[in-house]
């Protein structure tokens, strides 16, 4: 059991069980989650013991940070860094290693975080799919990611910008990992923490059907995206694994509950990849699925990787394909690749150094 991964309630049973007073669940929570400790020496309103014996019993796990990147040049996507944390468990000898992204835009910071080390889904489009599954992260490997960027970024670039966005979109399905990852956006959602409005958290999967019904019958306040990626059934199975398992059809079916329930936008990320889901019977289709959900938005983001000989769209593409959509009264908005010239765009998760690139 780790203390950097307890609600405020866990905390308190926490310290009643080793008899110490409830007030230390405010103080230690405060310490972990709004003043991003990553040290157990900067819980300074805790005696010196409770510290230690925090320390000797490992309940204070922390990441290494194992490579980092930036891109610094004067290019739109200026600002963006990539991170590769790593974990070894002590007792079980495992190590987790994962990525996370930092995002610019004008008026956003965004942390585009793993929920699990590798990821057991088999995108073909994914470079994160052609790197050995290693499993769920723990909620505070989720948690850390952001923390240690936050406090990466204070030190180094000597700024205190807020965060203002967390996108669930890096390595993994966040909804094989349901429990950790929802514990996780709470906790980040937390008054006492770093209070993050729920509209601003982001969680993507790429279709588990019982997930998006349990997280519906929860009333879960976070936003939810679905990553789509084409609109027939058959051509989606070739793209995505997962659809053998959960069909379009019966995908669509629980995603029109979620805008029937939320009465609010539902977004479908659209990874767009020419020849293969570009088309204008592609574009239709899309249009009569827009029209079915109702209350929908669509991501456009060309590929990045260049599995299976596909190729990168050019620009004028993307537009045109946009325009198309929006011509039919579709949201679609377009917001370039950020981080593709380090490997941390969109798809590009695979633990992959500047040296490496795809
Ligand atoms: S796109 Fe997402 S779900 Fe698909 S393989 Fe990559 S990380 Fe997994």
């Amino acid at each position: 059991m780790f203390i950097n991964e307890l609600t405020i309630e866990e905390l308190k049973d926490f310290f009643r069980k080793i008899n110490e007073p409830s007030y230390r669940a405010e103080q230690t929570f405060l310490r972990i989650h709004k003043h991003l400790a990553l040290n157990i020496d900067e819980f300074t309103e805790l005696p010196r013991k409770l510290r230690e014996w925090f320390s000797e019993n490992h309940y204070f796990p922390t990441l290494n940070l194992d490579y980092y990147e930036a891109i610094n040049d004067k290019s739109d996507d200026r600002g963006t860094q990539k991170f590769i944390f790593e974990y070894k468990d002590q007792k079980s000898s495992k190590n987790r290693i994962f990525e996370s992204v930092w995002l610019v835009s004008e008026k956003r910071r965004t942390a585009c975080i793993s929920s699990q080390s590798g990821c057991s889904l088999n995108c073909t489009f994914c470079a994160t799919a052609k790197i050995p599954f290693k499993g769920n992260l723990s909620t505070w490997q989720i948690l850390q990611q952001v923390y240690y960027m936050i406090r990466f970024r204070n030190q180094t670039e000597n700024t205190k910008e807020r965060l203002t966005n967390i996108v669930f979109m890096g390595m993994g399905e966040p909804f094989y990992n349901y429990d950790n990852v929802i514990k996780a956006a709470k906790i980040l959602n937390h008054p006492l923490g770093l209070n993050i409005g729920s509209r601003h958290i982001t969680i993507s999967t790429a279709g588990v059907i019982p997930s998006i019904e349990r997280f519906i019958a929860e009333k879960q306040p976070f936003n939810l995206a679905i990553s789509l990626n084409h609109p027939f059934n058959e051509g989606r199975m070739s793209l995505m694994d997962i659809n053998q398992r959960y069909p379009l059809k019966e995908l669509l079916k629980v995603v029109k509950k979620y805008t029937e329930v939320y009465k609010k936008n539902i977004t479908f990320e659209y990874i767009l990849i020419p020849d293969v889901n570009m088309t204008k019977e592609h574009i239709n289709e899309l249009v009569k699925i827009a029209k079915y959900i109702k209350y929908c938005k669509f991501n456009l983001i060309p590929l990045n990787t260049n599995f299976n000989n596909w190729r990168t769209p050019e620009e004028e593409e993307v537009l045109a394909f946009q325009k198309e959509l929006r011509k039919n009264g579709i949201l679609a908005f377009y917001r370039g690749s950020p981080g593709k010239k380090i490997n941390a765009a969109c798809g590009m998760l695979a633990l992959q150094k500047k040296e490496m690139l795809i």
